[in-house]
Formats: structure tokens, C-alpha cells, sequence
């Protein structure tokens, strides 16, 4: 391929800076006062420096005969055959003015040629036999023949090798420059190609991998629905053996029955869990909003965990802020963001301990952007949940990793609290599904603060206008999410919140 490339020999025209040299030639022409003429091989006309033969070339193109003469004169300057590498051609004219053809060589072929004249080879006479042309007045061809410099062989042949060594230089510097940068791009188009093939086979990955993904969530669904059935059955008939519908139990029994109903009940969570979180990945999470009380909100969450809480002698305290206005989210989703922090704050918190919830209207830029929305401020203003507890704390290098799915600080064998790991993730998602975001800091050791912050107004006016995968996304209506959308965009993604 470099091969071809480099034996492809280019034309004069791309190997010269055209007007550069012209600059050159009407040096040599001013210095000499003959005209230069070079022409490409294919007969191209690249520079034409006229010198001290404007006025006689304009009185001889007046006249009808004469002009037919120049005009044979001009075709024979151009076409006269030269060959690479022998010496300069003479052409003499028809008023005994001279021109030398020069060839002008790369690479070993005839690249183009170079016209240098016309001159006076000597003293010149008006040739007799433009005497018939009975417009030609002799004496004023006389007079003009005069003014072109006279120059002998050597003369010319001096200047036309100075001038050939400075075409010489010029050209083979090009050719030079010219065959490197024609290496280079052969090999960006060769890197071009590698990286477009490596690119194809990360695509033809990239959509298998998403085809596993699709089946994988799909898989999970189906599981975690059929295990759901017979779960259930489980947890009713422990309830119901409890409950002594089959005979009363002995204290021993109620224990057993007592320890299935648990296991099932915890084992319905993490169920529950895996199928929110397949759902999340093949963006089916469905947002059903409503107008609610953030003070309804969080006393729903507080009792969701209170008898854990008392049980451990935590202190549950809230601080709603006054004017908290009611705000339009799926309080399915919400309530279950809260009871996760709050039930995670009850875990990780000591007996003895103290957990408050807060909730405050902030001013917020928009989740995913980074200045405050100016043309619409109503998307600045957040409603912010804080769980604030007093437990063990979370090490720095940990705070956002608790947030992926499955993970947990402490993943020992020997760990001691309970969980699976998928609880923060999935609240994180369900908070980026209403376009908000759930935020940690904490000190390990003193506590940790959660942080919900979920927008007044999710959708910008833009966004209204353009609906949410065929949805029309306002408020009050339901729409699902779309799995994996950037920052900003319609629909929800692990990252936004991040
Ligand atoms: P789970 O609680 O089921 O393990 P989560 O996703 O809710 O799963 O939490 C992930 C991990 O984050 C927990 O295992 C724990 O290590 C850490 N974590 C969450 N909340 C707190 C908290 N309030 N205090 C200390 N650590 C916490």
C-alpha cells in the first residue's frame, strides 16, 4: 500500500508553491528583462512573468497575418517535444527572436517545461520576407525589436540553470514534504481502519452483551415472580399456624413457626428487591404521581420501622420545617426510599442511639446541571429529607460504593447486620426517576446524613413540550423510566444522582 503510494509520482502543480515560485521567476524576470513560461506536463500553464515583450507581442497580435503566425509560434513553445534529461530545445520565431525549452525533471520523468525568452541572440534585422504583409510597418518592428535584450547562448544558458537549480531545490523539498505527509495519512488510514474494525466488534459486544443483559433482567423477573407464589403461601400458613387455626402449639413449635415466618418475610424483601431492581435495569420502573404532604410521608416511613426502633431504645425524632409545601411524587416509591433510610438507620445505629428526620425546601440548581435555572427558577426549588443518625458511619473511601448494587461495607462471612446490598441502589434510582437525587455524608464512628432532595418541578417547559418515550410526561401522569438516561434528560439513571 506505502509502495503505490510513494510511487505514484504527483504533478507539478502538487508539488509546487505555484505562486511562490512565480514570485521567483519575476525576479529572474525583472533581473534579466525576458519572460519565463512554465507549463506542467500536461500542458498546464503554472506561471507566464512577461518581460520587455508586452508591447511588440500586442502591435504583432493587431495584425491579422502576424497574429496567425504568434499564434503557430505560441503552439510550438508548448507542444515542441523535449525529453528528460537532454539539454534545452531552441525554437527561433518568425521576427528572429529566439526562446529556449527547457525540460523540467522528478523522479527521473519530464515533469513540465520551462519557456525562457524571447531574447535577441544578437544584433537582429526585421527578416525580409515580413515585407508582404502590407499592414506590418517595418520600421516600428524595427523599433520594437529593439527593446528586447539581446543575450547570447551562454548568457541564457547561465540563467536558465540558475533558474532550473532553484526549481530543483523547490520541487524536491515538496516531493519530500509531500511523500512524508502522504506516509502519514496511509498510516492514520491505517490506524483509522484498525480502530474502525476494533470499533465494530465492540459494537457486535456491546449488543450481545445488551441481549444478555435483556434476558438476564428478564430471567430474574420471571424467578423472582414464581417465587413469590409459593413464598407467599409459606408466610400465610406460618401466620396462620401461629395464629393456632391447626391446634395450638407447643412453645418449641411456635419458635420454629416463628423463625419460618421471619426467613420467608425477610426472603419476600430481598425478592422483592432483585425484581425493582431488574426492573430499574430494563427501565420499566413505572412513576405513578400524586400530590402529597411530606409530613404524611415521613410519618408513614417512622412507622414502618418504629417497633425496631423502640425495640433497640433509638430515639426517632422529626423536624418538618414550616411552610413545606406538598409536593407531586410516587409516594409508593418515596415511602420505600425512607423506610430503606431509616431502616438502615436503625440497623447501623447502637442501642441507645438517636435518628432524625428533617424535611426543608431548598434552593437547588437542578439535578445534573451545574447553574441555577434562571429562565424557569420554579426547577431550583427542592424539597430536602435528611436521616440523620448517630450510628457507626460509613469510611470516606466507601460512601459512593455503597450506593451499587449488592454492596456493603461489611461483607464478611462473620458480618453482624443483615441486608443485601441492593436497598441503597435501588433508592438511589427511584430518586433519579423523579429526576432528584440521594446524597451521603458521614463520620465514621458519629453517624451518617442521607440526603433526598426531590424537584418541585421535575420537567422543563422544553421537556413538556417533547413527551417522554410517547409519554406525555406531566406531573400527574404516569411514565416509565428509560433505564439509563444522561443527566438532565428525560427519564431516570444511576448516574444522574451521583
Ligand atoms: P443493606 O442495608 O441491605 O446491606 P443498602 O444498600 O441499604 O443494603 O446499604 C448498603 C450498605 O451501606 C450497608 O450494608 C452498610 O454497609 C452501608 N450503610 C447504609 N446505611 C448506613 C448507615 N445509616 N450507617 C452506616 N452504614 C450504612
Amino acid at each position: 500500500m506505502t509502495a503505490s503510494i510513494l510511487d505514484d509520482v504527483p504533478p507539478l502543480s502538487e508539488l509546487l508553491d505555484v505562486e511562490g515560485f512565480r514570485e521567483i521567476c519575476k525576479s529572474f524576470g525583472e533581473l534579466y528583462g525576458i519572460g519565463i513560461k512554465l507549463f506542467d506536463a500536461e500542458g498546464g500553464k503554472l506561471v507566464d512573468v512577461r518581460a520587455g515583450d508586452a508591447h511588440l507581442s500586442s502591435y504583432l497580435f493587431g495584425i491579422h497575418e502576424t497574429q496567425v503566425q504568434l499564434t503557430s509560434l505560441v503552439n510550438q513553445l508548448r507542444n515542441q517535444e523535449i525529453r528528460a534529461g537532454e539539454p534545452a530545445v531552441i525554437v527561433d520565431d518568425f521576427v528572429g527572436l529566439r526562446y529556449k525549452i527547457a525540460p523540467i525533471v522528478n523522479e527521473g520523468s519530464l515533469a513540465g517545461r520551462v519557456i525562457f525568452g524571447p531574447y535577441a541572440p544578437g544584433d537582429i534585422k526585421v527578416p525580409a520576407e515580413l515585407a508582404k504583409h502590407k499592414e506590418l510597418d517595418l520600421y516600428r518592428l524595427q523599433g520594437l525589436l529593439r527593446t528586447i535584450p539581446v543575450a547570447s547562448e551562454k548568457q541564457v544558458d547561465r540563467i536558465l540553470a540558475h533558474l532550473l537549480s532553484t526549481l530543483d531545490v523547490v520541487i524536491h523539498s515538496s516531493y519530500k514534504q509531500l511523500m512524508t505527509s502522504r506516509v502519514h495519512i496511509a498510516s492514520i488510514n491505517g490506524a483509522f481502519e484498525d480502530l474502525e474494525r476494533v470499533n465494530r466488534t465492540l459494537q457486535d459486544a456491546n449488543g450481545q452483551l445488551k441481549e444478555l443483559d435483556r434476558l438476564k433482567s428478564n430471567f430474574i423477573a420471571t424467578v423472582s415472580h414464581e417465587l413469590r407464589t409459593p413464598l407467599t403461601s409459606v408466610i400465610g400458613y406460618s401466620e396462620m399456624l401461629l395464629e393456632g387455626m391447626a391446634g395450638e402449639l407447643v412453645p418449641e413449635q411456635r419458635d420454629y413457626v416463628k423463625t419460618i415466618l421471619e426467613k420467608g418475610e425477610s426472603l419476600l424483601v430481598l425478592i422483592g428487591q432483585v425484581l425493582d431492581l431488574s426492573r430499574i435495569e430494563s427501565g420499566n420502573v413505572l412513576i405513578m404521581k400524586s400530590q402529597a404532604e411530606p409530613a404524611e410521608l415521613v410519618k408513614l416511613a417512622l412507622s414502618d420501622v418504629l417497633p425496631q426502633a423502640k425495640k433497640r431504645n433509638i430515639a426517632l425524632e422529626t423536624a418538618i420545617a414550616d411552610g413545606v409545601e406538598p409536593i407531586s411524587v410516587d409516594t409508593d416509591k418515596i415511602r420505600r426510599i425512607l423506610v430503606n433510610l431509616l431502616g438502615n438507620a436503625v440497623k447501623f445505629t447502637p442501642e441507645g442511639g438517636k435518628i432524625t428526620i428533617k424535611a426543608n425546601i431548598e434552593e437547588s440548581k437542578p439535578v445534573g446541571s451545574d447553574r441555577f435555572d434562571l429562565f424557569e427558577p420554579e426547577r431550583n426549588k427542592y424539597l430536602r429529607i435528611d436521616v440523620i443518625d448517630t450510628g457507626i458511619g460509613i469510611p470516606e473511601d466507601k460512601l459512593e460504593r455503597i450506593f451499587d448494587s449488592f454492596f456493603q461495607v461489611d461483607n464478611s462471612s462473620t458480618r453482624q447486620f443483615g441486608g443485601t446490598g441492593l436497598g441503597l441502589s435501588i433508592a438511589r434510582n427511584f430518586a433519579a426517576a423523579h429526576r432528584g437525587s440521594l446524597t451521603v455524608t458521614s463520620s465514621v464512628g458519629a453517624g451518617s446524613t442521607f440526603t433526598l432532595k426531590l424537584p418541585y418541578v421535575a420537567e422543563s417547559a422544553s421537556d413538556k413540550a417533547a413527551p417522554v418515550d410517547g409519554l406525555d410526561a406531566t406531573p400527574e401522569q404516569p411514565h416509565t423510566t428509560s433505564g439509563r438516561a444522561t443527566p438532565g434528560a428525560p427519564g431516570m439513571t444511576k448516574t444522574a444522582t451521583r
